[in-house]
């Protein structure tokens, strides 16, 4: 008799037979309390030595990157034929990314008015050698678009040179026609690898996540985390109002589709986003869910998405806005209205030129800070409690990713809606679905 057929018991076997989101949430909530505990009882050192699991699961989904963006890129232009639907995907998709970005940042702007985070802090003790980045100037960052040698792109990971070679190589194929042949089943093939593999490494998410978690709740605990607990709850309140509103009413009016289905296919992607803190590392899981629970075809989210891991950061530029009121009010500084513009413009610019990689947000603060000329201090302040604000600013990079995916591939016509309307197909037992294909 095959696993197959045996009906699960006990309590492992009632985990595997469990739907992944939940095995998930599960990992979470667990992490979380036992982090929490040990940290309270002093066992801090003890949730450092669990950190290495999880850190095998980051670097497994990181290992995925270059492979999977180049492969299912290649793929996705092969199935794109018509160069005239590419354009028309490409700018809906950078002007959704750039719309609900400057949202993002005023709503970040709202609630550092409205919550007054910074009040009552006593800026006076944080360390000052702190400098400010430059800001990249815009020929330079076409330019830097193309890579002078792929395979040096590849291996720094620089996923925007590897998008453009990806969708010029995916051209080419097309072009060369039935001489291509070869390449374009080489290709088709290579995928089905890389999926599969991408799948096995999902199935190991929850440990992931639960080493995780244990490792962020128990080295930093609750008493670390209560005098900046204003900055915190505001970024987090932006956050879920961010994705209730912004990403719910844009699956609502502009797909004409139910925002809970939304919440429900994305809500494993958050997750790993939450806790790996890499949109970039979360790609193969973003991925998996938009095309298995949301039913994006992979033509369109093999661009949209490694795109928007790059350059779509709503959740960093919510959070630069959140901060950069901290500052000015912990400082007593007053901003004028042209400050709250340019803190706008330059947290937008900023969180395109934010990696999608942990920590990367609180480095493009001090641009943000230093284009109205708060003081630099500010970012040492916040950088203690970074990986917290990380969290909940990467989730949602990663669901705004997915719901700009959802929206064009609704517009186009190209969406799945049974895929939509059944999500979770993506559920474990993930480790049985692989066994069967
Ligand atoms: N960690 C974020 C991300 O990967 C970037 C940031 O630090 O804001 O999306």
């Amino acid at each position: 008799m095959t696993e197959d057929t045996v009906k699960p018991r006990g309590l492992w076997g009632r985990w595997r037979g469990m739907m992944l989101w939940k095995q998930i949430f599960i990992a979470l909530a667990l992490g979380a309390a036992l982090g929490i505990a040990l940290n309270q009882t002093g066992h801090a050192d003890i949730a450092l030595a669990i950190k290495p699991i999880g850190t095998m699961f980051v670097n497994a989904i990181k290992m995925l990157i270059v492979p999977l963006i180049f492969v299912s890129l290649v793929v996705g232009m092969m199935s794109m034929q018509d160069l005239g639907k590419m354009g028309r995907v490409g700018l809906k998709t950078v002007v959704l990314y750039l719309f609900t970005t400057a949202i993002a940042i005023t709503i970040g702007l709202a609630l550092g008015i409205l919550l007054q985070p910074g009040a009552g802090i006593d800026m006076s003790a944080a360390a000052s050698a702190v400098e400010a980045e430059a800001a990249p100037s815009v020929v330079q960052i076409i330019v830097d678009l193309i890579p002078t040698n792929p395979i040096a792109a590849a291996v720094d990971g620089n996923v925007l040179q590897i998008i453009v070679f990806a969708i010029l190589f995916g051209i080419a194929i097309n072009l060369a026609g039935e001489k291509a042949a070869p390449v374009r089943d080489f290709f088709e093939s290579l995928s089905e690898v890389i999926y599969k593999l991408t799948a096995i490494v999902i199935a190991f998410a929850p440990y992931g996540v639960f080493a995780l978690m244990v490792w962020v709740a128990g080295s930093y605990g609750i008493d670390m985390l209560l005098p900046l607990g204003k900055v915190i709850f505001a970024v987090y309140l932006g956050c879920v109002i961010h994705a209730l509103l912004v990403y719910g009413g844009m699956v609502r009016l502009l797909a004409r589709l139910n925002p809970l289905r939304f919440f429900q296919g994305v809500f494993e992607p958050a997750m790993v986003a939450f806790t790996s803190t890499s949109s970039s590392g979360t790609l193969a899981v973003s991925m998996t869910a938009a095309e298995k629970n949301l039913g994006v075809p992979r033509g369109i989210s093999s661009f949209v998405l490694p795109l928007g891991a790059t350059i779509n950061m709503d959740g960093t530029a919510l959070y630069q806005g959140v901060c950069a009121l901290f500052v000015a009010q912990a400082f007593g500084i007053d901003l004028s209205g042209t400050d709250y513009l340019t803190i706008i413009l330059t947290a937008t610019l900023a969180s395109i030129g934010t990696a999608g990689v942990p920590g990367a947000g609180v480095i493009m603060l001090s641009l943000v800070l230093a284009s109205v000329g708060l003081p630099l201090e500010g970012v040492a302040v916040i950088a203690g409690i970074d990986r917290i604000l990380d969290m909940a600013r990467t989730a949602l990079n990663v669901t705004g990713d997915c719901a700009v995916a959802v929206v064009v591939a609704k517009s186009e016509g190209e969406l799945d809606q049974q895929a939509y309307d059944t999500p979770h197909v993506m559920d474990s037992p993930t480790l049985k679905a692989l066994r069967q294909d």
